[in-house]
């Protein structure tokens, strides 16, 4: 997923003569060449030694200084007997930073040295090639090399095959595991902190960088999802994608599909909020955010303290609407085998959109109402009844939770309608909002059985049946916790987002969740994933 380096892709509105072209490209490459020879003292020098490079090796010398330097800063640390084994770590890290940056700023060069000088989209041989140094920061620190540089006539536009080669973006000035790592902190904690974090671990990193960078690579994710996306709008992609298991086949099982939303703060109208204000427009700051999650039910166990886990699942997180997160919710379930479920089931509160996604994308699936939602609904009524946590509430809503649990919705619907005329106006109407709330979602209340198994499964007499059912989680608990998580990075206090800001980075958060955080640095691949 490197980013090209190609300064345009052809441009051919214009035509200009050929020889006109080729002036005009010449000028341009002496006005480049003449800017470096002002930068550096030995200019020629410099890019003849670096042309002549054939090895990435430290000399016997540098070793020797090395090995001098580490021992020195070692035997201080022996000296002092308050200086525990941190002080080791850090003097040895200390003492290998300029020896690795040497290396790495060789292998850089000697990578530049060796990528062929052709363009990034035809091939072709460039022309009027010239020589250019760049420096970009490594983890190791600056690293300065010299590439080669030309332009291609046929797209007519400059190219540095070389900073292709390297993993390096046009213009942004980080190597590519800094633009990982930039992506990587700015997911987990706000820019101030990830300066520190990063200094910490020997990276120096401006704000600016970080926030330039990480909303870089946020982008570069969006890209790469978009391309995942599109294999749904072609019948050959998507029954390849229906097909594609998780690894080797195995017993039925059941896919469950959580869905839950939550709302993000964003600034909308910098500079014009007084101006928009005084012209009568409401700003609505408060925005959904939509989530799903993905897994099958045999991937969900619980540890030692009975607490449920899941070992494999995939996530949903978008700010783009209700259709970006079906396309997204579509494409993960397929991912996480929707093709070869046995089951379907699809969880979640009782918001209608939830529904309406789940009966158009997921039409076999059964549905399931979160029972703590459910729950909920009936103490709401106990309380406007009888107030807030009173004996006579808990009396009055005590048979309803009962028949909750029974599969019962009638009993409870029924119960609400009696109630209804003796109340009222204004409690009329929340009961009536009420009744409507339980006879849409009547045909999504099944517990009994979940609980029946669950029983068997503590008495040791559960049927195999029972022992799968005894699994299935009565409510949408997994992506609420999802929810909570994403919540911690972008709902913090006095925090604002910008819609293409936070979409970005959520996309980010949600590449390294799936664990496809390789499909965009390719260096960071596990070791079974990894090329060689
Ligand atoms: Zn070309």
């Amino acid at each position: 997923m490197t980013t090209t380096t190609a300064t345009s892709r052809p441009r051919r509105t214009r035509p200009q003569s050929p020889r006109k072209v080729q002036q005009a490209a010449r000028r341009q490459a002496r006005r480049l060449t003449d800017e470096i020879m002002a930068q550096s003292a030995h200019p020629a020098q410099d890019a003849a030694a670096a042309a002549a490079l054939t090895q990435a090796t430290l000399t016997d010398t540098e070793l020797a200084a090395w090995r001098d330097d580490l021992q020195q800063r070692l035997a201080t640390v022996l000296q002092h007997s308050e200086q525990h084994l941190g002080f080791v770590e850090e003097a040895i890290a200390r003492a290998a930073q300029e020896p690795l940056r040497l290396l790495a700023q060789r292998a850089a060069q000697l990578k530049a040295n060796t990528t062929p000088c052709q363009c990034a989209h035809c091939h072709r041989e460039l022309t009027l090639q010239k020589l250019l140094p760049r420096t970009i920061h490594s983890r190791f620190g600056p690293l300065r090399f010299w590439r080669r540089y030309g332009w291609c006539s046929d797209c007519q536009s400059w190219h540095f095959p070389a900073d292709y080669a390297l993993g390096l973006a046009k213009k942004a000035p980080l190597s590519p595991y800094l633009q990982e790592i930039t992506a990587l902190l700015t997911t987990k904690m706000p820019p101030e902190q990830a300066v520190a974090v990063a200094q910490r671990f020997g990276v120096d990193l401006s704000r600016c960088t970080l926030h330039r960078e990480a909303h870089r690579q946020g982008l570069k994710a969006q890209a790469a999802r978009s391309a995942a996306l599109a294999q749904l709008d072609s019948w050959e992609d998507f029954t390849a994608l229906a097909r594609a298991t998780e690894g080797p086949p195995s017993q039925p099982f059941t896919l469950v599909i959580e869905i839950d939303a939550w709302n993000v703060r964003e600034r909308d109208h910098w500079g014009q909020t007084d101006t928009l204000r005084a012209q009568g427009e409401k700003l609505d700051r408060w925005h959904w955010v939509y989530m799903g999650t993905v897994f099958r039910l045999d991937h969900r166990g619980h540890t030692a303290g009975d607490r449920p886990v899941i070992s494999q699942r995939g996530y949903v997180a978008t700010r783009g609407g209700l259709e970006a997160l079906t396309r997204q919710l579509h494409y993960e379930a397929l991912q996480r085998g929707l093709g070869q479920a046995q089951q379907v089931l699809v969880i979640a509160d009782g918001a209608v959109w939830i529904w309406n996604l789940a009966a158009e994308r997921f039409p076999n699936a059964r549905q399931r109402l979160d029972l703590w939602h459910a729950d909920q609904h009936l103490w709401e009524v106990a309380h406007d009844l009888y107030g807030r946590d009173t004996p006579e509430a808990r009396q009055w809503v005590a048979p309803l939770l009962q028949a909750l649990r029974n599969d019962q919705p009638c009993q409870i619907i029924q119960t609400l309608e009696e109630l209804q005329p003796r109340l009222n106006q204004a409690l009329q109407e929340k009961v009536r909002t009420q009744i409507e709330y339980w006879n849409n979602n009547q045909n999504r209340l099944h517990y009994r059985a979940i609980m029946a198994a669950r029983k068997a499964v503590e008495k040791g007499t559960a049927t195999p049946e029972q022992i799968q059912r005894a699994n299935e989680p009565l409510g949408s608990g997994a992506i609420e916790a999802t929810c909570r998580q994403y919540q911690c990075r972008f709902k913090r206090t006095g925090q604002f987002w910008t819609t293409a800001g936070d979409e970005a980075l959520m996309c980010l958060e949600t590449f390294w969740r799936n664990d496809r955080w390789h499909l965009l640095f390719a260096h960071a691949a596990p070791p079974s994933l990894a090329h060689n």
